[in-house]
């Protein structure tokens, strides 16, 4: 069976949640050479995972563009993650295998 946009979701917060820098240090993330405020996209999308888990907790199925648009959010944070060289994995993509179920 196909995992659902739930699956997805779940999969997408997963990836990103282990992906991400979300434990470093202020002393990190702050560099004289700061190419974007990685410390307040890092606490946006903490939220945005946050939220997404409780919707899912709470049994809301997201949609196709939920999925899309947190997806699109995540990657635009990488790439301001990797310009500050604080990444260096790709970008996190939502599962196509959740389409189409
Ligand atoms: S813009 Fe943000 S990440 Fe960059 S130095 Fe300032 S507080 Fe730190």
């Amino acid at each position: 069976m196909k995992p659902d946009t739930r699956t997805a979701m779940y999969e997408l917060i997963h990836e990103v949640r282990s992906g991400f820098p979300f434990d470093a240090t202020e002393a990190s993330l702050c560099s004289d050479d700061c190419n974007g405020c990685s410390k307040k996209l890092l606490e946006f999308i903490a939220m945005e995972l946050d939220d997404w888990e409780v919707r899912l907790n709470k049994g809301i199925n997201p949609t196709f563009g939920d999925l899309d648009k947190l997806a699109r959010t995540c990657k635009k944070v990488h790439c301001v993650l990797q310009r500050n060289e604080l990444l260096e994995s790709p970008s996190p993509q939502p599962s196509p295998k959740g389409r189409g179920s």
